[in-house]
């Protein structure tokens, strides 16, 4: 019997690196193939954000799943209404159009912008990470990932993140929009000075360009609010988001701000907000809504007790820097039973489930800090 390791290799394309077989998850714990038993500080790289198998989420799965697994948006689709529903009101946003990833979010949000400006140049930052299609992928900064591929069609210029000057002198009254992570993710939990957020809504209104906040990793509840944009006193025109929004099951989207939108046949998709990831979806806002009044502590309570390693943190989203150790610093926490994720080479990120207990935050600090003295 050739082991899943010997068909990876000869059947899939070794576009990851990997070494780990995960077999089963619970709450904020998983299992690999061989038994071992796992503290997951990834969750999926923050879209488990119930934890593994919330018993209400795979309920509603299995539920939607016995009644009606596709019906395609020629149809209304059950569930999709109301979880947008939901969703436009925890954004104080317009409405919202699905889609089925991150990346293709961003396409929409892409799409969307240049419909409304007549516009197509973008504006995104340095170490900013938007997505690998051919549009998202554009407004990607890591050259890396993206030079390879180019010309990619959109054209998009890197401002240093958390720089507004800079900014300025980029956008122009040809920028459709600028596109920005709130808080960057991928490189390892950097959170920008006060002033970015805002300063970028009058950077764009001054151009006439519009702000789309790639919410994707942030949103959902992650940063303690249900978006990160809402710890600003401004508005984006448009958000996406994905990640933590159905679970796992692959769902994402944009929010715009009223009157900003699609017209009959401008977008679509086949998948998308389909009836399975939308039970997913609504199953998965009540467990967020019910876990967001402690999600701020519990970062608190990561932050002190990773205390001597610097962290950032705002809400579950949190990283230190820990250079070239990082690495090992992984490979250790992995040894003992916890599972932390090495983000842009030497930054540290950790984006458990928002269901994660005190207690299981303390266990976690402890092999953390311990993994930080000993490698
Ligand atoms: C993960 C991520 C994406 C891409 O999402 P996919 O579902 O992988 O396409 C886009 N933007 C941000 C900020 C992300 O963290």
């Amino acid at each position: 019997m050739p082991t899943t390791k010997d068909l990876d290799a000869k059947y899939y394309m070794p576009a990851f690196g990997r070494n780990m077989e995960i077999v089963r998850g619970k709450g904020s714990h998983v299992w690999d193939s061989t038994g071992n038993k796992y503290l997951d500080l990834v969750a999926g790289i923050a879209v488990c954000s119930t934890g593994h198998c919330h018993p209400a989420v795979t309920a509603a799965i299995c539920k939607q799943a016995q009644m009606l697994i596709h019906c395609s948006n020629l149809y209304y689709v059950p569930g999709q209404a109301e979880l947008a529903a939901k969703l436009s009101k925890a954004s104080e946003l317009g409405k919202v159009f699905f889609s089925n990833s991150g990346a293709e979010a961003n396409d929409a949000a892409i799409k969307l912008a240049i419909r409304h400006t007549g516009r197509h140049e973008f504006v995104s930052f340095e170490h900013d990470f938007h997505g690998r299609t051919v549009g998202s992928l554009a407004c990607t900064h890591k050259p890396a990932i993206r030079e390879p591929f180019e010309p990619l069609g959109v054209p998009c210029k890197f401002s240093p993140y958390g720089d507004l000057e800079a900014l300025k002198s980029v956008v122009t009254k040809k920028t459709a929009a600028v596109i920005f992570e709130p808080i960057q993710g991928e490189t390892g939990v950097i959170i920008p000075p006060e002033d970015f957020i805002p300063g970028i809504r009058d950077i764009c209104d001054d151009a006439g360009a519009l702000m789309v906040c790639d919410e994707v990793q942030t949103g959902m509840g992650r940063t303690g609010k249900w978006f990160a944009f809402q710890h600003s006193s401004v508005k984006p025109d448009i958000i996406s988001f994905a990640k933590g929004v159905a679970s796992g099951i692959p769902m994402g989207g944009i929010i715009a701000r009223d009157g900003l939108e699609f017209t009959a046949g401008e977008h679509g998709s086949t998948f998308a907000g389909g009836p399975i990831a939308c039970a997913a979806g609504l199953a998965t806002f009540d467990v967020i809504k019910s876990a967001l009044p402690r999600v701020a502590a519990k970062g608190e309570r990561f932050r002190s007790g990773l205390a001597g390693l610097n962290p950032r943190a705002r809400g579950l989203m949190v990283g230190f820097t820990a250079g070239e150790k990082a690495p090992a610093i992984a490979d250790y926490c992995r040894e003992h039973g916890l599972l932390i994720n090495v983000a842009g080479g030497v930054n540290v990120r950790l984006v458990p489930p928002l269901i994660i207990e005190n207690r299981e935050i303390d266990q976690a600090v402890g092999i953390i800090n311990e993994a930080a003295d000993s490698v």
